[in-house]
């Protein structure tokens, strides 16, 4: 398989081949083309295997620059994660006109307001910070259609998984959920069978 199997667009195609990837690793090889389909995804994937590009690349196919609204939330437990993440994707869409926003605990609330003020197609961040934003009317998921779940087994804990089901409740009906986890204990299985629609299950 080549990246160019995907018919994604030029711009999205550079930033991949900048970023010296030059072939879709296993991960990516399953999930990009399952993901542009729409469908939702539920997959068990560990650090390392290039997981991050295989849920960014069809993120960032999907967004419409010129619709200022946020279209994809991607999830993750921590902000160190976060701040990578938003890295990966600012460089992989360093040629589509993407604006991103990395919002999480521990930092200024007032300066995320802020930020929301400007355009925001994709938002990397927490559970609870992405949900207090939401709840105040600032950070707007009704068209967000895309929903990301990185590290699902740890996003899934007691902490953060009430705001994650609070949160569900704000994105649109059509919305689509890419999950991806090391481990699938049960409260990953409990939250596909609620939330996941048909997924479609990759175990490499
Ligand atoms: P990740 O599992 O997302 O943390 O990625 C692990 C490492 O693999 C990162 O340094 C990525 O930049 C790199 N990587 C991801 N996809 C590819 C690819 N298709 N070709 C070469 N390197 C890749």
């Amino acid at each position: 398989n080549e990246f160019e199997d995907y018919f994604l667009k030029r711009e999205l195609l550079m930033g991949i081949y900048e970023k010296g990837f030059e072939k879709p690793s296993p991960i990516q090889e399953e999930s990009i083309p399952i993901a542009l389909t729409g469908s939702d995804i539920l997959a068990r994937a560990k650090n390392g295997t290039g997981k991050t590009a295989a849920f960014c690349i069809p993120a960032l196919e999907k967004i419409d620059p010129d619709n200022n609204v946020i279209q994809v939330v991607i999830l993750v437990p921590t902000r160190e994660l976060a701040l990578q993440t938003s890295q990966v994707c600012k460089e992989l869409g360093k040629h589509l006109k993407i604006e991103v926003m990395v919002t999480t605990g521990g930092t200024s609330l007032k300066d995320d307001i802020m930020r929301l003020y400007q355009p925001v197609h994709l938002v990397v961040g927490t559970p609870g910070r992405i949900l207090d934003l939401t709840k105040k009317g600032i950070c707007i998921l009704k068209d967000c259609s895309v929903l990301v779940m990185d590290e699902a087994d740890k996003l899934l804990s007691p902490e953060f998984q009430p705001s994650i089901e609070h949160l569900i409740s704000f994105l649109p009906p059509n919305r689509q959920i890419l999950m991806y986890s090391a481990t699938f204990p049960v409260t990953v299985k409990y939250f596909k069978d609620k939330y996941l629609r048909k997924p479609y299950v990759i175990n490499l």
